[in-house]
């Protein structure tokens, strides 16, 4: 099976919550441990969260990501501009380490964007909603305000100069969410 079914197989199998249950080709129990058998804690802890959708790994998970984000934040020398008195009446910009409260809000505004990466507005349609002749709402095509047309909801971080750091880590998550499903699907052909 291909990596994005192997997604939606193993977040059945988290949900079943009937292990004995073999209504799939390949059970619940096989997918769960094929899972298991990726050697990647917070990796495949972030897959569960997002592909199964399950509320309680959230919390624990974002106090993972902010350990994980600080370390990233660390090896990358993140830094970010600062007027720093030099000498009495002489200021510079200076490029200081990052804050650590700037590390945890991208940490946070990183996996927040990550999970729930569904544009509220037009939930994921892509375009705007109007009102149909029934009182119903319908799809127009004007593409969606809110997220420009892409369906995704775009990261939102105080303050905004630190955009492009979250951007750093969801490409670091896509690639490992990626990496995840492709080696547990490997272990359940293997
Ligand atoms: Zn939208």
């Amino acid at each position: 099976m291909n990596d994005v079914i192997f997604g939606d197989h193993y977040a059945q199998a988290v949900l079943s919550g009937n292990l004995r249950q073999r209504e799939f080709r390949i059970s619940h129990p096989d997918t769960l441990m094929a899972f298991a058998m990726v050697d990647n804690h917070l990796s495949t802890f972030a897959y569960r969260t997002k592909v199964a959708n399950d509320p309680a790994a959230f919390r624990r998970l974002m106090a993972m990501h902010r350990a994980d984000v600080k370390k990233i934040a660390e090896k990358r020398h993140w830094a970010i501009p600062l007027m720093v008195e030099i000498e009495p009446n002489h200021r510079e910009v200076c490029q200081v380490a990052m804050p650590l409260r700037y590390v945890w809000n991208i940490s946070d505004a990183s996996l927040e964007a990550w999970v729930m990466d569904i544009c509220p507005a037009c939930t994921g349609r892509r375009m705007e909603l109007m009102d149909g002749q029934d009182g119903r709402r319908v799809l127009s095509d004007i593409p969606c305000k809110a997220c420009a047309g892409s369906g995704k909801s775009l990261p939102v971080v105080e303050p905004l100069s630190l955009l492009p750091f979250v951007g750093q880590v969801l490409e670091i998550l896509t690639r490992r969410f990626e990496s995840v499903g492709r080696a547990a699907n490997k272990k359940l052909k293997g």
